[in-house]
């Protein structure tokens, strides 16, 4: 692939190897909450993890972060685990945050024990209005006090479902003053009567994320727990969990895991935060992308407009561009927006190099070669790559009538137009130059039909082949080519920060109406078989994939991946 880039987190992983801390053990892990569809974001999460454990001799776990049940769904968890493989990447180990809930469970009473939680009875409200702000200290609870065993009595009170939603919480006593928010007594359990999708009605207490996130880590033997900036400020509570509950000198908290095969060497990991990978033109936060597809904004989570990695494979974008993509982005504690032109640049160095041509036309008009008789027919070869020999050759019927795309000619042509004008030349790709000797309309005055003369001298291995005229334009035989849904996408919004509501607008205001054509085209014969997925380059028009979903044998349907060159705003 592409060269390996420097970047902070190698470095630390190296010196850290170097050292010996973690036992010279290196333990990635990709910790998705099953609440939506993965995106172009979270396959930098993915590459970073996978690719440090893969770089190190090391491993990496596919972690479900699923103690937030309701918006939870095994349909986003069966995506998710499909699109990490088809990035590229394989887990060595498949866990769910649900596993360790007896974990989270007995660490919870550790800290009342030790003094270090409490059960509080304040809603939800007051314990806002308890918390102060970034200037003012807050303000302890009136049940911050409560002795250890009114405590244990409580909490396993909660965990038998004694009390309503909301009714009690469990907070670590740390301090109300600190000047860090999240160490002023932060909740760790939380009650919500709701199945889940993992334990089913097993649990109605659930850890929150800061408490789950940590022992989960240190459960799994996690050394490195890369996350995104966001959680700098949290790292001190990270930290403040594993140094009190002290989880690889402590067997008792990790027994039901020994007992459940799932046990694991527990670690001290270290959390190191990276900036997030953001794009511009679209929009990357699950509540946003969800509403795109519930409100039909979409065709649903692997619409090809769509930035999740579902949506940009059916695009045809390719893993290894993604990867390519994500490398030379590299990794900083800067937070910055990449030109989604970038990305589409990846797409086409990889698909240049992987994508077989073929000829098709997308807006079609009819080309009749006058000079040739009726039942002409011959069998052309065409390499499939300029470039690749490898790639071969293929059959490519030709006859003589044509399709033509419609934008080649002109009746009346700018200055500067080099393809078909009445009485002009053109090469037909492969064939030979053809003379324009009659313009043929329809009733309404469309043009409806070219006649033209082919100069015979012109055909490859003649004379008068290297003849030079200006203009190469494609076809495809009219009595062989297939007909093929064409389906053409630009960009979903037109601004470039769709997230940008300071002028009132939201990101549903800034669609754009033209982001999806759909086409009736013709394309070559040998396209037919072409299998679901499979990548081409239609000469002159862009990549194109087979449809994933709707391409089928004697039903082609065609989407194009990218443009030949980047054409955006131009
Ligand atoms: P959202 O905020 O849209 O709900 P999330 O970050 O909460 O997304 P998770 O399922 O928790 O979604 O993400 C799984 C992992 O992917 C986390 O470690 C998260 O930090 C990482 N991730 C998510 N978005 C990005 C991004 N844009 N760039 C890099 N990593 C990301
Ligand atoms: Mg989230
Ligand atoms: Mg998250």
């Amino acid at each position: 692939e592409t060269p390996v880039v420097q970047h902070f987190i190698r470095q630390i992983v190296a010196a850290d190897n170097a050292s010996g801390k973690h036992g010279g053990r290196v333990v990635t892990r990709f910790p998705p909450e099953p609440n939506g569809y993965l995106h172009l974001g979270h396959a930098k999460s993915i590459c970073l993890n996978f690719g440090i454990a893969a770089e190190n001799g090391g491993t990496c776990h596919l972690r479900f972060d699923d103690t937030n049940p309701g918006k939870e769904d095994i349909e986003y968890v069966e995506s998710i685990k499909e699109d990490v493989r088809w990035l590229g990447f394989q887990w060595d180990l498949l866990r769910h945050a649900s596993d360790y809930f007896e974990v989270f469970y007995r660490g919870a009473e550790k800290l009342i024990r030790l003094g270090l939680a409490y059960v509080d009875d304040l809603s939800a409200d007051e314990v806002r209005a308890y918390r102060g702000t970034l200037t003012e200290p807050g303000r302890n609870s009136p049940w911050r006090d409560r002795g250890v065993e009114e405590n244990l009595d409580l909490f396993r009170r909660m965990r038998a479902g004694e009390f309503a939603d909301g009714a009690k919480t469990l907070r670590a006593k740390i301090d109300m003053a600190a000047g860090n928010i999240n160490l002023r007594d932060p909740a760790i359990y939380r009650i919500r009567k709701v199945p889940h999708q993992n334990t089913g009605d097993a649990w109605c207490i659930y850890p929150m994320y800061d408490y789950a996130h940590c022992v989960s880590d240190a459960v799994e033997g996690i050394t490195h727990s890369l996350c995104t900036l966001e959680f700098e400020d949290h790292r001190p509570l990270y930290e403040w969990f594993l140094e009190k509950l002290d989880l690889p000198n402590d067997p008792a908290l990790t027994e039901p895991l020994r007992a459940s095969g799932l046990w694991l060497e527990p670690s001290r990991p270290q959390q190191i935060e990276f900036a997030r990978g953001n794009l511009n033109y679209t929009v990357m936060s699950k509540r946003k992308l969800i509403a795109l597809v519930q409100d039909g904004l979409v065709d649903g989570w692997d619409d090809p407009r769509m930035p999740t990695l579902a949506g940009v494979r059916r695009r045809g974008f390719t893993p290894a561009a993604i990867r390519t993509f994500w490398e030379r982005a590299g990794i900083s504690k800067q937070n910055s927006v990449i030109d989604v032109g970038v990305l589409e640049g990846c797409v086409r160095e990889d698909l240049d190099a992987r994508a077989p041509r073929r000829m098709a036309v997308i807006d079609p008009l009819k080309l009749v070669i006058a000079n040739l008789p009726e039942d002409h027919e011959e069998t052309l070869a065409f390499p499939n790559h300029p470039k690749d020999e490898s790639f071969g050759t293929r059959a490519v019927p030709f006859s003589r009538e044509l399709w033509i795309e419609r934008e080649d000619f002109m009746e009346a042509p700018p200055k500067g137009f080099h393809r078909l004008v009445p009485g002009g030349e053109v090469r037909l790709r492969g064939v030979g130059i053809v003379r324009c000797e009659e313009v043929a309309k329809d009733a309404a005055g469309t043009v409806a039909e070219l006649r033209c003369t082919l100069d015979a001298d012109t055909r490859p291995g003649m004379p008068g082949a290297e003849r030079k005229v200006k203009g190469t334009i494609h076809w495809v035989s009219a009595r062989h080519a297939l007909p093929a849904e064409i389906r053409l996408y630009d960009r979903l919004f037109n601004v470039a920060d769709p997230d940008d509501d300071s002028d009132g607008k939201t990101y549903r205001d800034h669609l754009n109406p033209e982001s999806k054509r759909i086409l009736r085209g013709y394309v070559e014969p040998s396209l037919g078989e072409a299998a679901p997925e499979a990548h081409f380059q239609f000469e002159r028009l862009g990549y194109f994939v087979a449809d994933r979903r709707d391409h089928a044998p004697g039903r082609p349907v065609f989407n194009r991946t990218v443009t030949l060159r980047d054409t955006w705003a131009k």
